[in-house]
């Protein structure tokens, strides 16, 4: 691709969480493929690997979390609490780098343009501003749920929410009540001053870019979005399917599932998967097991080491049901996401639906078996199974007769055909999005306009 933008560098700080790293790395290979240079500062905790991406520079700042910190299952406190500890190394490291940067002469002299981080951290926006240093925010959740999320403080302090379970809550479409009650269960006010923060640091920034959405997914809460936040605003569509190679998991995959799948029929098989983050109970885990093998189809299941509450991975499952569930499926610890949802073998998703793997799912045209757990994958779920129509919704009901006949609805009944033809268009819509002249295409030349006029 045509490199116009030599001399100019963009500094790139993403938060570190699985799905807040791939799709700022996806960005720093976009820009990077636009003859941007790329710095990527980053903390020590889940440090990305700096050897998979050798034409970036990576620089570590310390974050000063603690072992039992690094361990913590609640992700806003750890984020709080990295938000505090960042602040001092960072802003070191990054007048460091613009006083080198004017220091160097000739041909050695590149610009620093602008930073572009996480959204959600808190405390760049002020400091960018007080280096003179444009900030862009990068969005790593739907636009509907980052427009939305703001009312949570408000619907906390409203306490009961004037609907029925089962409908709509307006103020945060297309939840439903019970969602919203989900949501609001798990946080204090920490989260309610965090999410404040966010707000006005978006509003001050010098734009908006969503990571992996586009017109066709989000299209109203862009509209609405642009005026309410009155920045310039990006979304560059599905990033991972711009650039195949080197990847960007924190996990090493177990490619042995690939061959496994070589071996099965073409869309017969359920992936089952619930990110980086979610945590199960070990009864829970028994549920799903039976689920899988009741439906008596293959499935491919990632279960993280440490992701069960109290056990070290599945040791704890049964001799006799580990004997039911290798005849009939594969196990593995962290999988080539990306090159599962691919195969032709893959029939159907399980999943927790955090907005990446939503969005790989639509991609590769799998429908969804809906398993949210909280934050923005319980309004991913409601867009899967009530607006797009691409999936089925398990209602939080982790029960295995309930696992097993979701499966077999999606993979053996008419109902799932027709819930595979939707996604086929949605896929066809989403897709078309980065091809030239496609909404993410437009959108993605003008954010490289925007950078490069800083
Ligand atoms: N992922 C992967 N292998 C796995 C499970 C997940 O590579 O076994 C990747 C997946 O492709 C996605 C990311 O991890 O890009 C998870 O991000 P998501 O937003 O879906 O969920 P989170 O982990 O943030 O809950």
């Amino acid at each position: 691709m045509e490199k116009t933008n030599n001399g100019l560098r963009v500094i790139l700080f993403p938060l570190p969480i699985q799905g807040c790293i791939n799709p700022m790395l996806q960005l720093a290979k976009i820009l990077h493929s636009r003859g941007f240079s790329i710095t990527v500062i980053h903390t020590s905790f889940n440090a990305p690997k700096a050897s998979c991406h050798p034409l970036f520079t990576f620089l570590k700042i310390e974050d000063g979390l603690s072992e039992i910190e690094t361990r913590t299952r609640d992700v806003t406190l750890r984020l709080t609490i990295l938000n505090r500890r960042c602040e001092s190394p960072f802003r070191d490291c990054l007048t460091k780098l613009l006083r080198s940067s004017d220091s160097k002469t000739g041909e050695e002299k590149q610009r620093i343009c602008c930073l572009i981080d996480d959204s959600q951290w808190i405390f760049t926006q002020a400091l960018a501003k007080s280096l003179n240093l444009p900030r862009l925010a990068l969005i790593a959740t739907s636009v509907s749920f980052f427009r939305g999320h703001f009312v949570l403080p408000q619907l906390r302090r409203q306490r009961c929410l004037p609907v029925q379970d089962s409908e709509q809550v307006k103020e945060f479409l297309p939840h439903r009540k019970k969602d919203i009650y989900r949501l609001l269960a798990e946080k204090t006010e920490i989260l309610d001053d965090y999410l404040n923060r966010i707000y006005e640091t978006a509003k001050a920034s010098s734009g908006l870019i969503f990571g992996s959405s586009c017109e066709e997914l989000d299209q109203d809460s862009l509209t609405q979005a642009r005026q309410e936040f009155q920045v310039p605003i990006f979304a560059i569509g599905p990033s991972h399917t711009r650039f195949t190679g080197s990847s960007s998991s924190l996990l090493t995959p177990d490619e042995t599932c690939i061959p496994w799948l070589d071996r099965q029929e073409d869309k017969s098989v359920i992936y089952a998967s619930f990110g980086s983050l979610v945590t199960i109970r070990e009864s829970e885990l028994l549920e799903i097991a039976w689920g899988l093998i009741n439906s008596d189809r293959p499935f491919l299941w990632v279960v993280r080491v440490g992701s069960v509450n109290g056990t070290k991975w599945i040791e704890e499952i049964p001799e006799e049901v580990m004997e039911m569930l290798t005849e009939k499926g594969k196990i593995v610890k962290w999988a080539p996401q990306l090159d599962v949802l691919k195969h032709r073998a893959i029939g159907g998703y399980l999943t927790h639906n955090g907005w990446n793997s939503t969005v790989e799912s639509i991609c590769e045209g799998v429908p969804m078996i809906c398993l949210p757990f909280y934050w923005d994958q319980m309004l991913n779920a409601r867009f899967v199974s009530e607006v797009w129509m691409v999936g089925l919704h398990l209602e939080n009901r982790i029960e295995r007769n309930e696992i097993e006949n979701a499966v077999r609805r999606l993979l053996l009944e008419t109902e799932g055909e027709a819930i595979r033809e939707r996604m086929e268009l949605l896929k066809e819509k989403v897709g078309g999005s980065i091809k030239p002249n496609g909404s993410a295409y437009r959108s993605l030349e003008h954010l490289v306009d925007h950078i490069s006029s800083f």
